[in-house]
This record gives structure tokens, sequence and C-alpha cells, in this order.
């Protein structure tokens, strides 16, 4: 069973895994059941509201008995770990995806095992801005980044240099939860020490609590602040292979203070003098549709990450999880302004640099887009493959300098503060 949200962009390659392995997935979807009747889906669920989503799965289960309940976004990953305790069927504790799912329950996990991570507090909307900065000053320091407990995509993370800046940002996301969150729910949010440093994400399956590192990925963009969009991926690294070993470690280390056992590892880490520090570990594998830039060794097609997830889950063999040799590398595309996407072109233009593989436009047009930190999505991501990650990169630049986006800018009526 596979819980996925509705707008998911992992539902086509995990079906696609399924299919080509001979696994039937039934698909849960975070949607309200009559929803779910209406649109034919198997089975709609309020995900974040496991105690009364446990109860459907284990009913369906009764009459077709389940392998495997995997969570392909973080939102259904303690849903999974709840069915599944439920169904005594293999996964990671409840307790494990809890704290993969939640910001601070990380970091005290983390402080609480010794792993590089930086000081952090916790803080409510409801609370005097005052109280946050006298707190932030004696407890984390400065600069700092404000970050929400559980969103995704650096949405709502920002970062502050002093006193008046922590009180922009706290003020922002503030907003943020505001329009995200029911009124009179508690609105929790995070500033922790910002890590100086070079950025890299890490793909690893977790195996009986033994990291396999799939992939590690080189953020070649600085990400200082003060939002922090994603853009460039490119694997192999180019760092030092002490240093990426040290970063496996420490990724490592981090599975293990969660609790984390089994299936897929996404974490992303700051290196610096000090070494790796852990910016976040997740229970899940990388977003959006970054996962088609990685290949692995096996037979001419090459296995997605997605079949090595779903062999797993399932208790099939593994053949290799050795990636393919090329150096290969995804570009997510932010969104510049916030307005109404127009037009998109020089597409074909940007496919045709050499070693790009595909460009996806997946935002639509004529449809509002905003930009970080509130927004949500990216424009598209472009792919590509070289012999080096050096050529990888710069295939991606200048196939992404080939784009151009008609965006309706809306007129600011606030400025920025
Ligand atoms: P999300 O779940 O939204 O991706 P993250 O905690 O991963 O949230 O933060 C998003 C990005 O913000 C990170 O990839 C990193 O670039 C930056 N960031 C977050 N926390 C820190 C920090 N403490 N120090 C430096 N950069 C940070
Ligand atoms: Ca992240």
């Amino acid at each position: 069973m596979l819980l996925l949200t509705a707008h998911t962009y992992r539902d086509g390659p995990f079906s696609e895994a399924a299919e080509r392995l001979g696994i039937e997935i039934v698909k849960a979807i975070d949607m309200p059941r009559q929803l779910a009747d209406y649109w034919d889906v198997s089975l709609g669920l309020d995900f974040d509201r496991p105690d009364a989503a446990v109860p459907p799965i284990v009913a369906y289960a009764a009459e077709q008995p389940l392998a495997a309940i995997l969570a392909v976004d973080d939102s259904g990953a303690l849903l999974a770990a709840r069915a599944s305790a439920a169904l005594g069927l293999p996964h990671n504790s409840v307790a494990a995806a809890e704290a993969a799912r939640n910001k601070y329950r990380m970091r005290q996990l983390l402080t609480q095992a010794g792993v590089a991570s930086p000081p952090f507090r916790q803080f409510t909307a409801g609370q005097e801005l005052a109280d946050v900065a006298a707190q932030v000053a004696e407890h984390v320091g400065y600069p700092c980044v404000v970050k929400p407990l559980t969103l995704s995509g650096s949405r709502g993370v920002i970062r502050a240099d002093d006193e008046h800046e922590l009180a922009m940002a706290v003020n922002r996301l503030k907003k943020l939860l505001d329009s995200l969150i029911a009124p009179g729910a508690s609105k929790p949010f995070l500033v922790e020490r910002f890590i100086p440093g070079l950025e890299v994400a890490l793909e690893g399956l977790l195996d009986n609590g033994r990291l396999h590192l799939l992939a590690l990925f080189d953020k070649p963009d600085p990400l200082d602040g003060p939002f922090f969009e994603e853009t460039i991926y490119v694997t192999p690294s180019r760092l030092a292979p002490a240093t990426q070993a040290a970063i496996v470690e420490t990724t490592a280390q981090a599975a293990a203070a969660l609790g984390l056992q089994t299936g897929p590892v996404h974490a992303e880490l700051r290196v610096n003098d000090n070494g790796p520090w852990i910016v976040e570990i997740a229970g899940r594998s990388i977003g959006g549709l970054c996962s088609r830039a990685l290949r692995f060794d096996a037979g001419d097609l090459g296995t997605s990450l997605e079949e090595l997830i779903l062999r797993q889950a399932c208790g099939l063999p593994i053949p290799s999880l050795g990636r393919e040799k090329q150096a290969s590398g995804v570009m997510m595309i932010p969104i510049p302004a916030a307005g109404l996407l127009r037009r998109v072109e020089g597409v074909t233009e940007a496919e045709a640099v050499p070693g790009v593989d595909d460009v996806t436009i997946t935002a639509r047009l004529n449809y509002r887009i905003v930009p970080l930190p509130e927004g949500d999505s990216y424009l598209g991501f472009i792919f590509a493959r070289g012999e080096t990650p050096g050529a990888v990169e710069a295939a991606l630049r200048q196939a992404f300098g080939r784009l151009r986006f008609h965006i309706d800018e809306e007129i600011r009526l606030i400025s920025k503060q």
C-alpha cells in the first residue's frame, strides 16, 4: 500500500516501478472519504489523524493482505508506521517516524546522541517577540534560521542575522502558519543556529539499521539565505573521499539517533571546518522529480530508486545498490516572483544542450505561482548526465540560461518588510 498526497510527484515513479516488478499496489490518498469515492480512489484517509486512519487500513488488509505499507512523502510517514505496527509489518518504529517528521524532535534526539547539530530552541506563534529574541540571544545566537517543524521544500525557512531580522522572519513565518494551520491550533516553530558551509544531500537505504549509500549530491549553488531555494544537485560528489566518508558516517549516526532502521533515507548536511552537520534527515526518498536523476546498475535499462525501495519493502532480492557510472544531476527551477505564469519559452533549446536528458515544466500556465519562503513548488526540473560532475553542472546551467519564463507579476501592495 502506498500512502500518497493528492498532488505528489512520486505516484508515477512508484507505480511504474511496481509494474516493472509485478508488485500489486493499492493507493491510499490523503483526502476526505467522499472526495476519494468521487475520484474513484481506493482509499481516502486523513494522514494527519492516524487514529482515525489506521482502522480502515487494517480493515482493508483483512480483505486484501498487504506485504508492506510505504509513505512516499513526509506527510504519510507517521500513518505508515502506525498502520504497519498494527498489522505487524516491517517498518520504522512510530517514535522514529515521528522524530524524522518533526524538526524539533529530530534536533533533541541528535543533540542527546552527540551528533553534530546546531543549538536550537522551540517557540510558539503566540509567544512575545521580545521573549523569543531574548531566548535566541541566550541559547541560539546569530546568525540563526527560523523554520516550521513539519513543512518541507524550504517553505518558511528564513535566515536572520540580528534581532531586527529575527522579528521580521518570525512575523513572516507566523503569517504563513496562520494560512496553513487551523485557528486555535498551536503553531510551534524552531529557531536554530545557522550552520555555515557547503551543502550536500544524501540518498540512502537502511537495512536492519545499516546505512547503504545510494548517492551523494553536491549542491553547488551557495545556500546562505535569507531564503533557501533548492537548485542544482549533482552526483557523484566532488568533495574529498575522507569528507564524503565523514558525511556518510554522520548520517548513519543521525539515523541511529532517531531510531530509523529500515527503508529510504534522505538527509541534508552542511560541511565546514568542523566536519559535517545534519540539517535534517527524513525517512523517505528524495522529493519532486529528482529521483529521475538516479539510475542503478542492473541490466540495460537500469533500476530506479523506487524499484530499490519497493524491492526492499517487499523482501525481494536487490541486485545492486551501485549507481550507474556516469555523473548525473538535476536542477529544480525556483519560482522567481509571485504572479501568473503566462508563457515558457526555450524548452526545445534547453533540451538541445549536450548532456541534457530532459526539461520538464511542472508549473501550470495561467495559474498563480508563489516564490519562497511561502511557495511550495518549482517551475520545473532539468536533468543532465555526463562524464564528470563539472560537465553535468555546466549543462544544467546552460539549459537553464535558455529558458524564459513570462510571469505577470503581482503588484506588491505590501513591501517586503
Ligand atoms: P525543509 O524540510 O523545508 O527542506 P530544512 O530544515 O531542510 O527544511 O531547511 C531547508 C534549507 O534551509 C536547508 O537545505 C538549508 O539550505 C537551509 N537551512 C536550514 N536550517 C539551516 C541551518 N541551521 N543552517 C544553515 N542552513 C540551514
Ligand atoms: Ca530539507
